[in-house]
């Protein structure tokens, strides 16, 4: 598909040090727009990345109705760039969408919408080993209206922009803490949605367990706050007597799109898959006994993000003597590689997008 386009007239990417990219900071030349009005979509448009004009009684600045998604692209070792299970995050945010009333962004659509994008900006994605092109589509409610309803009125959007490699001198093994007294999501709730307000919901938690020198928080389920649901930004799996163990989607969790690709992957490699509630004393005492050898989390920025210390309720558990297991080891391998395009790839994830 063709789309309506306006380029800019001259190009920022001279001005990026490709070497030195962190994340979320620097924004490609271009950006995808398309607005919701009168019952439908309109007419898309690529046009420069740059400031949008807003009043202030834009609707989801007070009430929060938006959804997003978060994938990724890569240089390809066998040329062009590869794009990793595009489909599964444009049917996710259908699902998202719909928990918050939003308007569907059609699929075709969403995918069209980023392999312009990436023809277009095919300079800004990065070819260092780990590095890629982050690409972030979001809808947000656009209506001027201050009374709680559904906006008639959305704005989607894709924005992207080169990243660094998560892991510049090998894996990090990351310290958990419970969530203690808050919690993330309940069933019903918006947990299995990718939404702006559960974000919200886990800032100071996020904020208190860095002051204490926690990277992120391990959320336990709100009603029992006895199971596992997930970390801050990604899903969580454990590797106990040799069987995977990953909390099952039941509502209160994002159904992550590396979470079904590390399942999967073991699934295929033989590995015993176990999705099940999974609680905080189990965790801590079979890493103790030394029946749990890992725990390891699973996103699209980390992809697999090893787990060497969980503190619960003035207790510490040092998970493998703080070291990376083997089959986090060889997951990241893996699909970092399928990513990448130097393994091959079994299940049809890699977009290929010739340029
Ligand atoms: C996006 C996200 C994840 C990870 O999902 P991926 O599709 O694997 O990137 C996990 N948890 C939360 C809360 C998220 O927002």
């Amino acid at each position: 598909m063709k789309f309506k386009t306006r380029k800019v007239e001259t190009s920022r990417v001279g001005t990026v040090d490709f070497d030195h990219l962190s994340f979320g900071e620097t924004f490609s030349d271009h950006m995808f727009q398309m607005d919701y009005a009168h019952g439908e979509w309109q007419e898309p448009q690529i046009l420069p990345f740059g400031k949008i004009e807003v009043l202030p009684s834009l609707s989801t600045l007070h009430y929060g109705q938006s959804v997003f998604e978060g994938l990724k692209a890569f240089r390809s070792a066998k040329g062009g760039i590869n794009v990793f299970r595009p489909e599964k995050h444009a049917e996710r945010m259908y699902h998202s969408s719909d928990r918050l009333c939003i308007p569907r962004v059609d699929k075709q659509l969403f995918l069209d919408a980023v392999d312009a994008l990436v023809t277009l900006d095919q300079e800004w994605v990065p070819s260092k080993k780990g590095t890629a092109l982050y690409i972030r589509p979001f809808t947000f409610a656009t209506e001027d209206y201050i009374g709680v309803r559904v906006s008639e009125k959305y704005s989607f959007f894709i924005i992207t922009g080169p990243v660094g490699a998560y892991y510049k001198e090998g894996f990090n093994p990351v310290s958990l803490m419970t969530s203690g007294e808050f919690v993330r999501a309940v069933r019903g709730g918006l947990g299995e949605a990718k939404t702006a307000a559960n974000y919200a919901a886990s800032l100071l938690p996020a904020y208190e367990a860095k002051k204490r020198g926690y990277a992120q928080v391990l959320w336990l389920d709100a009603l029992e706050e006895k199971y596992i649901d997930e970390v801050g930004t990604m899903n969580i799996c454990f590797v106990k007597d040799n069987v995977l163990i990953t909390p099952p989607l039941q509502g209160t969790i994002l159904p992550g799109v590396t979470r079904d690709s590390v399942l999967q992957l073991a699934r295929h490699w033989g590995v015993q898959v176990e999705e099940r509630r999974i609680s905080i004393d189990e965790v801590m005492s079979s890493i103790k006994d030394g029946s749990m050898t890992e725990v390891f989390g699973t996103g699209t920025a980390a992809v697999i993000s090893p787990v060497g210390e969980i503190y619960h309720r003035g207790e510490t558990a040092i998970v493998n003597g703080n070291r990376t297991g083997p089959l986090a080891q060889k997951l990241f391998d893996e699909i970092t590689g399928i990513q990448s395009g130097e393994r091959s790839d079994p299940f049809g994830w890699v977009h290929h997008v010739d340029i």
